[in-house]
């Protein structure tokens, strides 16, 4: 089965179609009286900017989330920036060139036209903010800064210092507030989503748990939205935090909504080690970082086996002796490709013995030569907070002078490997972000909209807010425009009833198994399986090994689980395990599609299909489509329905980041 789209880009600017949208803007004027309710589930940046948008244009809008305060939702933690397409530093960058790079970025896997959107709406979130108030760096005379990100040869990156996730979210956060004391908002904190509701077809409510007290309780819309985030913690290790999981999505999934492209996961080049298996979280350095660090591993076998039995220090190696390895091999980008391209180098180095810690799994991060250019205090305005967060974490300061060889002077580098950071894959959506469930719509990470096979750094903010304040908010009313002639459901229909019984059999079921290990353990060995078969490197023979065991260990979930307490009050375990349980399921798809996708693109990587040089090998001829999966049953094997992708504005070819 195939599914046809009709997202060609729109003639002439974008901004005049959405003028068009505008027009449904008057279904909600106070002066007709009409009373429509969105449900929008997720605080991060695309559920309150989506939430506060909606409820400024008059509707009546409930958002939940699964925190104390939409203010600490996982969006806080970006830190490097968010692109748009101002071309302020007059570098040639234009929205033309920004959904280029955004579409090669993704090794053209993604859809045309939701890219060219994208890049059209960037320079309106940048307005948007900073009319907001968001603190981005500013240069001496006043005008905002940029940096550059990964698989860009521009300065498009608009940043606040290393918190720029914070920053934008109190911006969101403000405009919710307004909504929320203008009485259009009310805010769910501490209750997580665990059902949709689906009545004659369309999604029109959902079954939450109120967090705090352990209550089911039942909420009735006219249409969901859903901005839950992303399903990286399947692999129990993840840049991502703690709280992030997949369970509204997959219980969208299993309710009728197609997972897109799940194999499309992002292992980020520059995140701190894993040191030790007690470990339940991993950190990110930012890509920003990448602007004015080098990176590089011993050119000499030996001086990396004397790192790795630490007899031997970075800063002891002399330039001659350093493989700047990414400079080598891609000279035009240098240490700003993209990040899978990145990540890969750093394995390869590490695989064929050059990794530099006592696991052999790292390579240098070193900020000598800009330090040396720029003086440690301008490294310190740009990147202080990350320098700070690295010398907590391993008690390493990399601003720290450390030798000097024949003039020129050493300090510490930063350790780091790839860990796994974002998934480009998710809940599939239309043009419109409307789900294959009507009435449901996906936006934020947990959509599967624009990035392709690799999203390219500082582009996951821009997207959600695309989504939140410019897509969403006019594309929904397309939708909403026919609500508007349907009765309001009532939560005591028998769909809310059994949706609501089902979810209280589950967590029974789950309390129930007392057998003897932690939701935690089980957890640590799925993540085990995932980086081990379907992590960076993957193979057919390995991706069904990874299927088979995620199986067995299902089973071991399903009859040796212990959770303590009751359903009643608050019980964090009981909500782990629930979030475990779709960890497998997500886990499972990610295997399939990666099984089914005999081509190497972006994220990605299929060993049997690369080039002699290492490179990623895409089959365009047979795999040129979105992957989207339908689930069929518990206990049978998800079913893949492809949308063949259109492209009439840039030319597919082989990415190139050499020259
Ligand atoms: C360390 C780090 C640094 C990053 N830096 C950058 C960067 O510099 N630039 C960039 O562009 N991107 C960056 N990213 C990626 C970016 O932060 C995320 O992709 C983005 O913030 C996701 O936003 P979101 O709104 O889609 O989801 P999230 O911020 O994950 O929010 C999800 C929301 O859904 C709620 N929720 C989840 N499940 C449920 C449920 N079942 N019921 C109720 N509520 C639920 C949560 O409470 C939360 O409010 C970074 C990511 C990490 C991990």
């Amino acid at each position: 089965m195939a599914i046809k789209i009709d997202s060609k880009i729109p003639e002439g600017p974008v901004a005049e179609k959405w003028s068009n949208y505008k027009a449904h803007q008057r279904l909600v004027n106070p002066k007709n009286k009409l009373k429509l309710d969105v449900i929008v589930v997720g605080t991060g940046l695309a559920g309150a900017s989506a939430a506060a948008s909606l409820g400024e244009m008059g509707f009546n809008v409930l958002n939940f989330c699964i925190q104390d305060s939409p203010r600490r939702a996982h969006s806080i933690a970006a830190q490097g920036g968010i692109n748009a397409a101002k071309n302020y530093q007059n570098d040639g960058d234009s929205v033309y060139r920004l959904f280029y790079d955004t579409v090669k970025g993704g090794d053209y896997r993604a859809r045309e036209a939701n890219v060219y959107r994208l890049a059209e709406v960037s320079n309106s979130i940048i307005d948007q903010c900073v009319a907001q108030g968001v603190p981005f760096a500013r240069e001496y005379g006043g005008t905002l800064a940029n940096r550059s990100f990964g698989g860009a040869q521009v300065s498009r990156t608009f940043y606040a210092k290393g918190q720029t996730g914070q920053q934008l979210l109190l911006g969101a956060y403000s405009a919710l507030s307004a909504q929320v004391q203008a009485g259009k908002v009310k805010l769910y904190t501490r209750y997580e989503m665990e059902d949709v509701v689906i009545v004659d077809g369309k999604a029109r409510g959902i079954i939450a748990k109120n967090l705090v007290t352990g209550k089911l309780e039942r909420f009735t819309a006219n249409a969901v939205v859903i901005a839950t985030g992303g399903y990286g913690n399947t692999y129990f290790l993840s840049t991502n935090a703690m709280g992030c999981n997949c369970t509204a999505a997959v219980q969208c999934y299993r309710k009728g909504a197609y997972m897109a492209n799940p194999s499309y996961v992002q292992i980020h080049p520059t995140c701190i080690p894993v040191h030790g298996d007690k470990q339940s979280k991993l950190t990110l350095m930012s890509e920003s970082l990448r602007n004015d660090g080098r990176i590089w591993v011993p050119k000499k076998i030996e001086d990396a086996k004397a790192l790795q039995a630490c007899t031997k220090e970075g800063w002891e190696i002399p330039e001659e002796d350093r493989d700047y390895y990414l400079e080598r091999r891609y000279p035009a980008f240098g240490n700003l490709v993209p990040r899978d391209v990145a990540s890969r180098a750093a394995k390869e180095r590490c695989d064929k013995g050059f990794g530099v810690n006592n696991t052999g799994l790292a390579v240098f991060l070193d900020f000598s030569e800009s330090i040396n250019r720029l003086g440690l205090d301008a490294m310190k305005q740009r990147y202080g907070n990350l320098f700070d967060m690295y010398e907590e974490i391993t008690d390493v300061y990399p601003g720290d002078l450390a030798n000097e060889i024949n003039g020129v002077k050493y300090y510490k580098p930063m350790m780091i490997y790839p860990a796994i950071h974002y998934t480009m894959g998710g809940v599939w959506v239309d043009y419109e972000l409307q789900t294959s469930i009507p009435g449901l719509f996906a936006i934020g990470e947990c959509n599967f909209s624009d990035h392709g096979a690799n999203r390219l750094g500082a582009s996951a903010l821009m997207q959600g807010l695309a989504d939140g304040y410019f897509v969403l908010p006019y594309t929904i009313q397309n939708y909403l425009a026919d609500q508007a002639l349907w009765p309001r459901v009532s939560t005591d229909l028998p769909e809310f009833a059994e949706a609501e019984k089902a979810v209280d059999a589950e967590l029974t079921r789950l309390l129930n198994i007392k057998g003897k290990r932690s939701v935690d353990s089980i957890h640590k060995e799925l993540g085990h399986i995932m980086w081990e078969y379907v992590g960076m490197g993957r193979t057919a023979e390995g991706l069904k090994t990874g299927i088979e065991k995620m199986k067995e260990l299902q089973k071991e979930f399903d009859t040796n689980l212990f959770v303590p307490g009751t359903k009643e009050g608050l019980n964090i375990e009981l909500d782990k395990a629930v979030h475990l349980r779709d960890f497998f399921t997500m886990g499972e798809l990610v295997a399939h599609d990666a099984l089914s996708r005999n081509e190497s693109c972006g994220g990605h990587f299929r060993e049997e299909y690369q080039t002699e040089e290492g490179e990623a090998k895409r089959d365009d001829a047979n795999y040129f489509y979105v992957g989207c999966w339908e689930y069929k049953g518990a206990d049978k094997d998800p079913e893949l329905i492809k949308e063949p992708l259109e492209y009439e504005a840039i030319k597919v070819q082989t990415r190139n980041y050499k020259n």
